[in-house]
């Protein structure tokens, strides 16, 4: 399972289980600096913007751990054909072609056409196919079939991938409905009930012609009566037709279908393997190595647990067909590959705030008999993502938990873990994006969120992961789920809460967690304002606040907000029409916290079901409809791409005389349009 990032990202607002882990240190003007030299944002099209990640400590390594991450990376690129092939049987042909055009077209470069066929390429590349890859349908080319084939003559016929004794028309006619007629092809996987959903999905799982029936039958006629213990059948091969017209599955493996791709694969894997952290990481790859080349999938889960039981390696890796989202019948599973390691810097905060748990559980504001006499703090889990690949490039996922096999999960666990870099990446990159300019009421309190923003963002959402969730006590005899439906809002209120109160509190400074006492006014500030205004863009007008973190954000800003009221604590101010979040008094407003927090510990610890009940209904659901315009009309303005992509950083490596590798080197400078460029010609082994 992957967890993807919601829709919109809020300056400064931390989503419950992905914690962001920056290197921000005690030292918050070295972290301006850095973000400063490094650009996170890239070029826009569409409707996505380009982002860069930062590889955070990748220079600490060892060259042993260096060198394993760039063969690790290497196997990771070569399965990018693999994707584009499993999203439809065209989109490599179709992605030759345009990278032609793009290349070598000697026609007006500056024309409306090739402006067109430059976004709709970038398109194709970030999707890997001709299909969105979010929505599944077929994007709409912004130039005509009659320019797309005159344009084919201005190539020189090598570059165009020509089948034997094809024309360039002959390509053009084969290409143009799949391109450009809507109905050919018009969904990647098409989940409409009532229809075949086979014969109606563009992805290739299944040879043409094969409908849902034929395909279901032929996995049911197969499935095993009573296996307690059942492969995922069907997860690594594609369904075709034999000579006699009989059903027959195709293995992606090495010697079988995507073989000479999966090759490169297993090269770089064997090579990775002596450079691994401990035997038991090596048996690891063994076992992937060996799934590579058989496509036996009881090995796969043998793998599989043997991957989700090594949590001692700094350096871990997916690297194999994984997801099933992309088959309508979600068994068929693209390809993905992640190479990353251990966030040292986040460890290293977290086993800080773990290490002092009692002191924190011990001077809460909650009432005595809530609070545990022994409390036990939990460090975080937050991984550096080095390289994305196949299905998780660049359109990515921010938290991983794997494996996938219900009876692998049952009987040995998982391994979850969250992306730090990509969080942190999203979060600087929101900090351009106009939004604080446009909602944070002056220069001062925007200086404020600039110096200190991110830094307290990762602790506040260290402080709720770490010693929130499991700080305080039920009474004997509560049950655990009398909250019912308002039981998880409540939850994430708590640790929240938890996580306001003591981002303010002098022991951070002490433990070296924050510079100075007027770093926590940054993350009260962009709390409230996300609270109280900015996490409203992502809810339709007119409806009401349903997701449990949400409703637990506005509980918190609104209670407060109304709390303080005759005191003017927090006021909603007006300036040129505009409202804007205005804070008078930061230590009263840590006091509202603190209250807040002892009473959600009572209605916890008590079961105290009305309690609760009026707490979210007062505070978390309904939304000011006016306020809620408002807010929506300004964020329209800024025009903000909805959907959001990595650009992978290039991995150089340094060899001595006999090849061996003597050091790594990182650059970020690579155009989105030259990484793609520069994939298809040298990690191609299905398109030459
Ligand atoms: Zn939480």
């Amino acid at each position: 399972m992957k967890h993807p990032l919601a829709a919109m990202m809020i300056a400064s607002a931390s989503f419950c289980g992905f914690t962001s882990a920056s290197a921000q240190k005690a030292e918050p003007a070295a972290t301006v600096t850095a973000a400063q030299s490094f650009k996170y944002t890239d070029e826009q099209f569409a409707d996505i913007q380009m982002l860069r990640y930062k590889v955070e400590g990748f220079e600490q390594l060892t060259l042993k751990q260096k060198t394993f991450i760039y063969y690790l990376s290497e196997a990771a690129l070569w399965g990018r054909d693999i994707l584009f092939d499993q999203n439809g049987r065209y989109n490599l042909r179709i992605r030759q072609t345009l990278e032609a055009l793009y290349t070598d077209y000697d026609g007006d470069r500056g024309s409306d056409f090739f402006r067109a066929l430059s976004t709709y390429l970038k398109r194709v590349w970030f999707s890997s196919g001709i299909h969105h890859h979010y929505g599944c349908e077929k994007f709409e080319p912004g130039f005509s079939a009659a320019d797309f084939r005159a344009a084919l003559h201005r190539v020189p016929a090598a570059k165009l991938p020509l089948a034997a004794g094809q024309s360039v028309d002959q390509l053009a006619d084969e290409l143009e409905p799949v391109i450009f007629d809507p109905k050919v092809m018009a969904m990647r996987v098409n989940q409409k009930d009532g229809e075949d959903l086979i014969l109606t999905s563009a992805c290739n799982y299944y040879a043409p012609g094969i409908t849902q029936a034929e395909a279901e039958q032929f996995y049911a006629e197969r499935k095993p009566a009573a296996d307690p213990r059942p492969v995922m059948m069907g997860m690594n091969s594609r369904v075709e037709r034999d000579e006699f017209g009989q059903l027959t599955e195709r293995v992606w493996r090495v010697g079988g279908l995507y073989g000479e791709a999966l090759e490169h694969i297993v090269e770089n894997l064997l090579k990775a393997r002596p450079f691994a952290d401990s035997p038991e990481q090596q048996k690891v790859i063994d076992l992937l190595v060996e799934v590579y080349r058989t496509g036996d999938l009881r090995t796969f889960d043998e793998y599989a647990i043997h991957w989700l039981r090594d949590t001692e390696s700094l350096v871990d890796f997916v690297c194999y067909f994984t997801e099933s989202y992309g088959d309508p019948l979600g068994m068929k599973a693209s390809w993905e590959a992640i190479v990353n390691f251990k966030d040292l810097v986040a460890t290293e905060r977290t086993r800080k705030l773990a290490a002092d748990a009692q002191w924190f559980e011990d001077h809460s504001p909650v009432a005595p008999q809530f609070k545990k006499e022994k409390v036990k703090g939990v460090s975080a889990k937050v991984i550096t993502a080095a390289i994305l690949g196949g299905d998780l490039y660049p359109s990515t996922a921010i938290g991983i938990n794997l494996p996938n096999s219900d009876w692998v999960r049952r009987e040995h666990g998982s391994k979850s873990v969250t992306i730090g870099n990509l969080t942190d990446a999203y979060n600087k990159a929101a900090h351009g994006n106009g939004m604080d300019r446009e909602f944070v009421i002056d220069d001062a309190t925007r200086k404020l969120i600039e110096t200190y923003g991110d830094a307290c963002d990762d602790l506040h959402t260290d402080l709720h992961e770490c010693l929130g969730h499991g700080s305080g006590k039920l009474l004997p005899g509560t049950d655990p789920d009398t909250l019912k439906a308002y039981g998880s809002t409540i939850e994430e209120a708590r640790a929240d809460l938890f996580g306001l109160y003591y981002v303010a509190d002098a022991k951070l400074v002490e433990l070296g967690l924050t510079p100075n006492l007027e770093a926590y006014k940054s993350q009260y500030y962009t709390y409230m304002l996300n609270g109280l205004m900015t996490q409203l863009v992502r809810i339709k007008p007119g409806s009401t606040i349903e997701e449990a973190h949400m409703r637990n954000r506005a509980i918190i800003a609104r209670w407060a907000y109304e709390h303080g009221k005759d005191r003017k604590v927090v006021e909603l101010v007006k300036k040129k029409g505009k409202t804007y979040v205005k804070i008078n008094d930061y230590e009263a407003l840590r006091n509202l916290f603190g209250q807040l927090l002892a009473e959600v510990q009572r209605i916890k610890s008590e079961g105290d079901y009305e309690a609760a009940r009026r707490l979210v209904e007062d505070y978390g659901v309904k939304i000011d409809p006016e306020l809620h315009r408002e807010v929506l009309a300004r964020y329209e303005r800024l025009h903000l791409s909805p959907y959001k992509g990595f650009i992978n950083p290039v991995y150089r490596a340094e060899r001595a005389a006999d090849g061996t590798i003597t050091g790594v080197t990182l650059d970020y400078t690579e155009p989105y349009d030259q990484q793609m460029l520069r994939y298809s010609r040298d990690y191609s082994a299905l398109t030459r």
